[in-house]
């Protein structure tokens, strides 16, 4: 939907050199190309552009730890601070061998404009240590959390950088990284890490809050297409802590999940799964895969089936110019960090699929970690309906505006979303001036 007229018009920002020899998989090349379209069209300044697609800061540490056979292992550590202008930076740790610089940056700048999309007083960051954690033990992983955090200690803080759960990290993992970090300080420190267990700061609502956000976003837009949440068909892609919270909320609220899937492939029922028996079987078996009584399909097949709703909530660039054509779904919520392409946006966006976008569609997370930073800080702590309630009115009004910014501007709703949150940041920039 992009007009080339203002296009031409407003292209001060010259093409990035450097980026002539990504390719389409690459998140960072992903994340710059709706940057560079939303920054021309909101007629950026050419140097607020230089300093908005420059991380601040990027740490590389080694993280050597002793395996429980004796032997000392190196692992590689990497938080990058994307933007701050806004406040602390904010994001999660994922520990995964598919882990780099360049995927980091990209989460990190994500981060920044999911942050500024729901409007929270953060900015971006990002971190991740290349390791498989499913062949380490838990010592292993606690050890190699408690030395990745010190090796990166000097940046975090309340105030200045507050990591969070991603892939393959949890609450145990938060509550290693506080422990760590208040050992440290030579007191308790909660506030410097969210997602941890309710019992020790964490928020009620916080393990649900990206899948709730998934499913408030959702029902906006079915609202929009006019179609009633009970004869919704719903596909998720993806059954860790998002994929999981969206399909039983989705369900629970008389959406049909028909097809879900993780990495061993997906289940398929045309009737509606049983989404709360699925996550029992999976409770006691690990995997979807060996579940009776449903079609089996690929994780491709699955992106592909005929449905109402698609939630890709695994990882980055599922759907991409291979795919994009064959996709059946009226609206894709992307419950995972970066799912599509730039090259598949064109083509979903041709075939006028409804598309939330990433940083609109999965900001529940943050938002949710928002409210733990408010309520550790405050030491006074709200009840579940209070924060399910606060979720909600927050995703509504980011999605209004991204809606409303979509049809002002003639733009996907992903480049809408990133006209927003640009702007949010490049307003605190022009406010706050630069210090030289
Ligand atoms: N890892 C989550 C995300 O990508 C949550 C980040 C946070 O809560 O800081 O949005």
């Amino acid at each position: 939907m992009s007009n080339p007229k203002t296009r031409r018009a407003q292209s001060i920002i010259k093409p990035d050199r450097d980026r002539r020899f990504v390719t389409e998989d690459n998140p960072f090349e992903a994340m710059m190309n709706r940057f560079d379209d939303a920054a021309r069209r909101l007629n950026l300044e050419p140097g607020l552009y230089k300093v908005l697609r420059s991380p601040e800061k990027q740490i590389i540490v080694s993280v050597p730890i002793l395996r429980d056979s004796g032997e000392i292992e190196v692992y590689t550590g990497i938080r990058v601070l994307h933007n701050t202008s806004r406040g602390p930076a904010k994001g999660g740790i994922r520990f995964d061998l598919a882990v780099t610089l360049d995927e980091v940056k990209a989460l990190a700048a994500w981060m920044t404009w999911k942050c500024a999309v729901v409007n929270l007083p953060f900015g971006g960051g990002k971190g991740g240590v290349i390791c498989d954690p499913t062949t380490m033990s838990a010592a292993e992983l606690e050890r190699l959390t408690r030395r990745y955090t010190a090796e990166i200690i000097e940046i975090l803080g309340p105030d200045s950088d507050v990591p969070a759960p991603d892939v393959n990290t949890n609450e145990r993992v938060m509550a290693w990284i506080m422990d760590t970090y208040s050992m440290h300080k030579g007191h308790t420190v909660t506030a410097v890490v969210t997602g941890k267990p309710v019992e020790m700061g964490g928020s009620l609502g916080r393990k649900d809050a990206t899948g709730r956000g998934c499913l408030v976003v959702t029902k906006r837009a079915l609202d929009r297409l006019g179609i009633p949440v009970e004869k919704a068909k719903v596909v998720v892609q993806g059954f860790g802590n998002v994929g999981s919270t969206a399909a039983r909320l989705m369900a629970a609220e008389g959406m049909q999940v028909v097809a879900v899937s993780d990495k061993s492939g997906g289940i398929h029922d045309p009737k509606g799964l049983d989404i709360p028996k699925v996550i029992e079987w999976i409770k006691e078996h690990r995997f979807v895969e060996g579940y009776p009584g449903a079609e089996r399909l690929t994780n491709e097949e699955l992106l592909t089936l005929k449905c109402d709703v698609l939630v890709p909530a695994a990882l980055e660039n599922v759907i991409t110019s291979k795919n994009a054509e064959k996709i059946k779904a009226k609206i894709i919520c992307e419950g995972a960090n970066g799912p599509t392409t730039a090259k598949a946006d064109a083509i979903l966006d041709k075939k006028g699929i409804f598309v939330i976008p990433d940083i609109l569609a999965n900001a529940g997370g943050v938002t949710v970690s928002y409210f733990e930073w408010v309520q550790d800080r405050g030491g006074y702590f709200w009840d579940e309906e209070t924060v399910n309630e606060r979720l909600e009115k927050i995703m509504v009004k980011a999605f209004d505006e991204v809606v409303a910014m979509a049809e002002k501007h003639q733009v996907s709703n992903r480049i809408a979303s990133y006209m927003l949150a640009i702007d949010r940041v490049a307003a605190m920039h022009r406010m706050r001036g630069l210090y030289a």
